[in-house]
């Protein structure tokens, strides 16, 4: 490759940041980061082990008195100028968060950095806006609630959206007054440290922000069970998730799961077909289906399957697969050569099942695709029951079912222990509001899918976690109540007067 090729990172970030200054993790040990375009090798970042943890948790302790102390609007314009210089670097992050993560470059431009910015702004802009209440209590006194930060909050940020889901932890937290320990996915950590860079630069006090890069085994799992961490914010599987609740009694600290999801995207009959259909294809494969809130599950009116379905897949045949720097791009590869593996691999358990692959269901042929972990935008029809209508199978795969009755189509969105995203396309005011009260879901989307934004509350409900992200909802999640009570009057308690 040539010195000045695109897909070639000059001096990314690789240490960790440990009280404001970037380091080496105690170990010495570095971790290899690979671009799932071609397999290269872009950046060898230091190992944070469990040691690393406890040094930046300590950091996060000393640093919190004064950001917890400096007046909110002051935190909030630290905030507000973060944002403002990821939007001057828009275009180096999405070509950062394209090359470590495979997202098109395309999407990164439009979603992920702005999505970014925007989080950033909206908490900066709330630092200020959360505020206690009085309690109307007995004659004679005063009862007021103040919302107090944590403490040092740590969080988990997984491979999938590493850039957008960095600011929505860091952006709540921070504009709170609490101090973060955030590990990334050791798979995608460049956007966070690069992130990182970009908060000591704005002026955000040294030890308020650490970052640890390390494995989940063990850099995770400390935060996930470290004593003096009050609360982790984390965002993965539900197997993880249900090992950093256990790893938590140990102080009994707050916790807060995003977890998976099979998202149920429902096409009745009266749907404005054209734009069900391109809001479903959005729905599952931007991102390449790497996203716990995708309509992984096609639900779609007997009458017009057919019909949409063959529509679904020649729009997913026509998705142009290649090099995530390519503008053109839609679809890149997955994230890692193990994810390729894990997806491909419900290819055969829906082949097994019994299920009809309609397209994809295999990496793309041809040279260009050779070193990169790709796979085509698959649609599998199957039934309810089936493993791949139940397990997430979080890949640019979705299964088609079919159904009569508005009860039948319900019964069947509702038939996994995941309740995260939903969907559904309709042009029938009283069925949609019906639905929208009636999916077992933390979010519902009718007649689009997938818009988030950071005032509205961001979680799911069984399986998929509890706690929710954005707005004042995850300004809640990063702070608790103090209830004060004063005697206004001076009264003598009636009890034990003498
Ligand atoms: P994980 O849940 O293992 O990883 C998510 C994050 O948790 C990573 O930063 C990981 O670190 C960390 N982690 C792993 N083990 C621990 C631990 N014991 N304590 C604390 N942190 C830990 O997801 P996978 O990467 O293994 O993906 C598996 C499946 O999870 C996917 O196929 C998908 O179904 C689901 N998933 C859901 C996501 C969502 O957005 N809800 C995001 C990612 C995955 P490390 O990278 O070092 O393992």
């Amino acid at each position: 490759m040539a010195l000045d090729d695109p897909h070639i990172l000059k001096n990314p970030q690789t240490k960790l940041l440990i009280g404001g200054a970037w380091v080496d993790g105690v170990g010495g040990t570095t971790i290899a980061v690979e671009n799932p375009y071609d397999g290269s090798k872009i950046a060898d970042i230091a190992e944070a082990t469990a040691a690393d943890v406890d040094r930046a948790v300590e950091a996060a302790e000393a640093a919190f008195p004064a950001w917890r102390a400096l007046a909110a609007h002051e935190r909030g314009r630290l905030l507000l100028k973060l944002a403002d210089r990821i939007e001057e670097e828009a275009a180096e992050l999405a070509r950062l968060e394209a090359i470590d993560t495979g997202h098109p470059i395309r999407d990164c431009l439009n979603l992920d950095v702005p999505r970014t910015a925007l989080c950033f702004r909206y908490f900066g802009g709330m630092a200020d806006k959360l505020e206690g209440s009085v309690i109307p209590v007995d004659a004679g006194f005063l009862n007021y609630v103040e919302r107090e930060p944590i403490g040092v909050v740590g969080a988990i940020v997984p491979w999938n959206f590493p850039l957008m889901f960095t600011s929505w932890k860091m952006g709540p937290a921070l504009a709170a007054g609490n101090t973060v320990v955030i590990k990334p996915s050791e798979i995608t950590p460049l956007s966070t440290l690069r992130i990182g860079e970009l908060m000591m630069e704005v002026g955000i006090p040294g030890g308020v922000v650490n970052i640890v890069t390390g494995y989940g085994h063990t850099a995770g799992q400390r935060i996930a069970e470290h004593p003096r961490i009050g609360k982790v914010a984390f965002t993965g599987s539900t197997a993880t998730g249900r090992r950093i609740v256990e790893a938590s009694a140990s102080n009994l600290k707050k916790i807060q799961l995003e977890l998976g999801g099979k998202g149920p995207n429902i096409i009745f009959e009266d749907a404005d077909i054209p734009a069900a259909v391109a809001g479903s294809a959005f729905a599952i494969f931007h991102n390449q289906g790497q996203a716990c809130i995708a309509g992984s599950r096609l639900i779609v009116h007997e009458t017009i399957a057919d019909d949409v379905l063959q529509r679904f897949t020649e729009l997913a045949r026509s998705i142009r697969i290649g090099d995530p720097l390519d503008p053109e791009t839609e679809m890149g590869p997955l994230t890692s050569r193990l994810h390729q593996s894990r997806v491909l691999s419900y290819v055969d358990v829906a082949k097994e099942e019994g299920g009809q692959i309609l397209t994809g269901g295999k990496p793309p042929e041809g040279a260009a695709y050779a070193g990169g972990c790709f796979v085509e935008p698959t649609v599998v029809r199957a039934k309810p029951g089936d493993r791949v209508a139940r397990e997430e199978v979080f890949g640019p795969f979705v299964t088609a079912l079919t159904f009569r009755t508005d009860e039948e189509a319900l019964a069947i969105a509702n038939g996994t222990d995941y309740g995260l995203g939903s969907g559904l396309w309709t042009q029938n005011l009283t069925r949609a509001h019906r639905f929208a009260r009636a999916l077992h879901a933390g979010m519902v989307w009718i007649n689009t899918y997938k818009r988030v934004h950071p005032g509205s509350p961001f979680g799911g409900v069984g399986m998929s976690g509890y706690g929710r992200e954005m707005g004042f909802e995850a300004m809640r999640e990063y702070t608790q109540p103090k209830s004060v009570w004063v005697n206004v009057d001076a009264q003598i308690p009636p009890f034990y007067r003498r």
